[in-house]
């Protein structure tokens, strides 16, 4: 059956029960062939759940998964295309390098030759030659993670999955991986979903993110659409630092903080006037130089105390009323304006950088 939409991957209406317990809550979603995908979401969002739907390793409650126009929605996960790659490397311990990446190859009874050769193209692509009589305890974490994906590419499926593929890795190698991945997936063109719950990693590496919560997507988009117009208030919480000050309403362009009134941008301007609001800011965005009296949105905060994070400096505020903004300052204002703890000083808000949601829980 074809999904006739030219989506390579469809997952539609897709739910999945424990028992009584819903790990995903009607999951749409559909993927682009050569697309690099993030499921981003804190533990237990049902990110891994729906990976191994994918997969076929644990079937939908409801819900059906289309994959190059099949659909696969019942298949057991030997009749499905794809390649997996696990947190914990899970290679073969008895098996050599060159072995466990041939598994696959010679379970399909592939001639030695092209074995051989797939083989050595493959090691060579993950940057592992001359590894091949190795056994896995021989290797390091990061080459372990490398004979895996090998592993996983090996017979060229039409979809690479990957779990936690760096978690257990440490940051440099991680971040070293992290960066080949990319680029071997760009050389390749295959289409790839990564589960991550490190907002970073899915920011650097992903085409599109897609964030979940509690069984349920929040948002589909591009890192920077997903960083700079977040749909909801847990999207902007959990992608990046966001500040959030509790406000209320006061006409259609404004909000007030206090005694503080603050502008809105036009995109916020049509949120509901029910509940508590807060108004968000990102930390990079607050701006401490050039603030000129009379500005819109500034404010007078008290520098509570500051982080050195190595090219900035994270500053803790305090507002008149009790609440407090992070927000980085340059090494350079840091210098200039000689900031430094207890000191007061009045920042301004840039209208077109705030963002106006409906919460309870933040404010
Ligand atoms: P993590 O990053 O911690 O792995 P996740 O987003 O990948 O989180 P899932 O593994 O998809 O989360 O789990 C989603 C929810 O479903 C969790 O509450 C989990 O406890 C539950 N769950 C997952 N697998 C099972 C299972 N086999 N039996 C019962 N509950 C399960």
């Amino acid at each position: 059956m074809s999904t006739g939409d030219g989506a390579y991957l469809r997952i539609d209406h897709v739910s999945k029960y424990f028992g009584a317990f819903q790990a995903l809550n009607d999951v749409s979603l559909e993927i682009n062939s050569g697309e690099f995908v993030c499921f981003l979401g804190p533990s237990g969002c049902g990110k891994t759940t729906l990976l191994r739907a994918i997969a076929g390793l644990d079937i939908q409650t409801s819900g059906r998964i289309f994959q190059a126009g099949r659909d696969i929605s019942a298949l057991p996960p030997a009749q499905r295309d794809f390649g997996i790659v696990f947190q914990s490397y899970a290679l073969f311990p008895n098996l050599s390098v060159a072995e466990n990446v041939a598994y696959g190859l010679v379970s399909t009874k592939r001639p030695k030759a092209e074995v051989d050769s797939r083989v050595a193209e493959l090691l060579a692509l993950v940057g592992l030659r001359g590894q091949e009589p190795k056994f896995p305890s021989q290797l390091s974490g990061g080459q372990q993670q490398r004979v895996a994906l090998a592993r996983a590419l090996a017979m060229s499926p039409g979809l690479l999955l990957l779990d936690e593929p760096l978690s257990a890795l440490d940051a440099r190698v991680r971040q070293h991986l992290r960066g080949e991945l990319k680029e071997l997936q760009r050389k390749l063109k295959v289409t790839t979903i990564m589960v991550t719950h490190d907002q970073e990693e899915a920011l650097a590496i992903a085409d599109r993110i897609v964030v979940m919560n509690q069984g349920v997507i929040e948002q589909v988009g591009t890192p920077l659409d997903v960083y700079r117009h977040p749909k909801t208030a847990f999207v902007a919480d959990f992608v990046g630092q966001m500040n959030f000050l509790p406000v209320e309403r006061v006409s259609t362009d404004r909000v007030r903080y206090g005694t503080t009134e603050f502008l809105m941008p036009s995109s916020e301007q049509a949120v509901r006037d029910s509940g508590k609001s807060a108004l968000c800011v990102r930390p990079e965005d607050i701006q401490i130089r050039n603030v000129a009296a009379g500005q819109n949105n500034t404010l007078k905060v008290k520098i509570d105390h500051m982080e050195f994070l190595g090219s900035f400096c994270r500053a803790e505020l305090v507002v008149e009323g009790g609440s407090h903004l992070k927000a980085d300052f340059s090494i350079n204002a840091m210098r200039d304006l000689a900031l430094e703890p207890g000191q007061e000083i009045t920042i301004a808000l840039p209208v077109e950088r705030l963002r106006l949601f409906q919460v309870e829980s933040h404010v």
